[in-house]
């Protein structure tokens, strides 16, 4: 009677630890304090959380209007060759130097990026039940990733946010006699939450704002190497001509492309009230759902720039990752909210192609 009485006090031990574990792991204080560097609650629930756009639709409120403007949204331009005219297209405030940053933020309240932000030990990556890992395969325990980000796919040669489609297609022929897997975003989150093993040489194509451009040219040429690839579109600025609209991006998914948000209309997402944020992330994934019905999943920050709010809501939302302009290859141990990327410039050499690529910058 005894040793039952120590087993059950044991039991009951173990049960409340448990219980203070996983109530943390679910991320009971949403709202991450204190210092840029606080993870945003860790993987586990967001791969616990199905993602919830069409239980929450978006109250349709003002989402017509322009966001109110910000110091820092001024878009640069940048000529871009189409069809032997010189045009003049607005690239959204790209100031890519040599780093290809997209911007910094001047936000008091910005999340600053903490490069090799640790996934706390104690916080394992659970696989759901409803998607275990194949038999026989191992669990990667790490892996880096090239996540390659490109923007417009045009002929402007002193941008370096554009990209020739001759050096694109130089590129792709590289990554195609070298044996790359381009990842579909499924795979990728399928290898990033355990479920799959990476390929020996895999990387993710992504094209930010989508530009018509990237249905232009970048697609015919993905097309040829049967290649995949992710754009992440503003579903605020389809319509005027700059960038693709919705038969595009159609056939984008057609071909083979994953199409995700970068919000409605690009802002600094630091410098928006919540309820603005909020609308930015929500608009943009209730047409692209309406659209071409695909659930948002993965976010791709405008000019790399989020606060705690942005993490927050897209916690909430059970969005699996989220990308940033950071440098880098995507790593197991980055915050999968946070996660690194490598600008492709217009000025890139094969040769600083390829370093990127194997080398991570
Ligand atoms: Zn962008």
């Amino acid at each position: 009677m005894r040793k039952q009485q120590v087993v059950g006090v044991v039991l009951a031990v173990a049960l409340a630890a448990a219980f203070v574990l996983t109530g943390c792991a679910r991320g009971e204080h949403p709202e991450p304090r204190g210092s840029a560097s606080e993870q945003p609650g860790g993987s586990v629930g967001l791969q616990q959380t199905p993602f919830p756009a069409q239980s929450q639709p978006f109250p349709s409120q003002s989402q017509s209007q322009s966001p109110p403007p910000t110091p820092h949204a001024q878009e640069k331009s940048a000529s871009v060759d189409q069809g032997g005219t010189s045009r003049t297209i607005p690239l959204l405030g790209h100031s890519h130097g040599t780093d290809g940053a997209e911007g910094s933020s001047s936000g008091s309240d910005a999340v600053v990026i903490v490069p090799q932000a640790s996934v706390s030990p104690s916080l394992p990556m659970q696989v759901p039940a409803a998607s275990p890992a194949k038999p026989g395969t191992t669990v990667e325990k790490s892996f880096r990733i090239p996540v390659l980000y490109y923007h417009s796919i045009g002929v402007q040669p002193d941008n370096n946010a554009v990209l020739d489609p001759k050096k694109l297609e130089e590129q792709m022929a590289y990554l195609a006699k070298e044996g790359y897997t381009t990842l579909t975003l499924q795979q990728f989150l399928d290898i990033w939450f355990g479920r799959m093993e990476a390929p020996p040489k895999s990387v993710l194509l992504t094209f930010d704002d989508g530009y018509a451009d990237n249905y232009t040219y970048a697609m015919p040429i993905l097309q040829k190497y049967k290649f995949h690839a992710t754009m992440f579109m503003l579903p605020g600025k389809v319509g005027d001509g700059w960038y693709v609209d919705w038969e595009m991006a159609r056939e984008m998914l057609k071909a083979g492309w994953d199409i995700q948000s970068h919000g409605m209309t690009h802002p600094y997402l630091n410098q928006l009230k919540p309820e603005q944020q909020q609308e930015e992330i929500d608009e943009a994934a209730r047409l692209i759902k309406e659209h071409l019905g695909v659930e948002s999943e993965v976010f791709c920050y405008p000019y790399g720039v989020f606060n705690k709010e942005t993490l927050r809501l897209l916690m909430e939302r059970g969005y699996k990752a989220a990308f940033t302009i950071e440098q880098g290859f995507t790593e197991k141990t980055q915050n999968p909210l946070q996660m690194k990327r490598l600008f492709v410039g217009g000025k890139d050499s094969l040769a600083t192609f390829i370093q990127k690529l194997t080398k991570g910058g």
